[in-house]
């Protein structure tokens, strides 16, 4: 007899429908979409302009609500509907649990590297914070800087960081709270091949040793074969195109 394993970080996207407002009607960005990503895997999302991906990592992301169906988050300490989260919730979970690295890249010009980093951390929290909870931040954030290669760069602002960098600090960014699920959009659309392997690598070692659960837009199909699922969307459609799992 076969029992199902749980591992103990999955998102789970199940018969998820949205639709925008469009003239009269509705238009239908996402058609009944199903998925499950679990801790530790990549789930890849491929598919022409327009077809719905970055409305699933809206929806993923708890940035919208989806007009039916469930996204349900599976942690260590709980399970929650995404597709119901209300506002004040979903912005603790966003700080909590999701990391979310969007194209743009919304880093603070007036910023360091590593006060983009400790700024995520203080978010939420009471005016006052602890020496030593400080203490702890600024070594988080600096070894997180160093995992993403950026160990030299951390008293850099933006304007002083290439694209390549200024992504790489996004990522590291959205893994200071020690994220459950990471949404990430387009992460090497801006980058050469060889500083694209480069990013794709740390996202999937960041994804293994974080145990972090991977949702991944990209158009770059270089690195397609070294995800655990592909999937590609066409007219808010999604349909699974390859897995790493028998
Ligand atoms: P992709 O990320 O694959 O380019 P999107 O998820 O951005 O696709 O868009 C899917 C469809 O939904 C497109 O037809 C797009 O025009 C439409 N759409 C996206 N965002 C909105 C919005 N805020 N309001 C109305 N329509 C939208």
């Amino acid at each position: 007899m076969t029992t199902a394993i749980r591992t103990s970080t999955a998102l789970t996207v199940d018969n998820v429908t949205l639709t925008y407002p469009d003239g009269t009607g509705r238009l239908t960005a996402l058609d009944r979409v199903s998925l499950r990503v679990t801790g530790g895997t990549i789930a890849a999302i491929t598919g022409p302009s327009g077809s719905g991906k970055s409305s699933l990592l809206a929806v993923a992301a708890t940035l919208i609500h989806p007009d039916s169906g469930h996204i349900t988050l599976e942690t260590p300490t709980g399970t929650t509907d995404l597709a119901t989260v209300g506002r004040r919730e979903a912005a603790a979970l966003r700080r909590s649990s999701i990391g979310i690295v969007f194209q743009q890249s919304n880093l603070i010009p007036a910023l360091t590297a590593l006060e983009q980093l400790e700024v995520m951390s203080h978010l939420g929290q009471h005016l006052h914070v602890s020496t030593q909870q400080r203490r702890e931040t600024r070594t988080r954030a600096i070894e997180l800087l160093d995992a993403v290669g950026l160990a030299d760069q951390k008293s850099k602002r933006p304007a002083h960081l290439s694209g390549g960098q200024r992504q790489r600090v996004n990522i590291a960014r959205a893994l200071m709270n020690n994220p459950a699920l990471l949404v990430i959009d387009e992460p090497t659309s801006a980058l050469d091949t060889e500083r694209g392997s480069a990013i794709i690598d740390l996202i999937l070692t960041i994804a293994h040793d974080h145990n972090t659960a991977t949702l991944l837009v990209t158009h770059d199909r270089t690195h397609l074969h070294r995800m655990d699922a592909v999937y590609t969307m066409t007219d808010g459609h999604l349909a699974q195109i390859a897995s790493a799992t028998p």
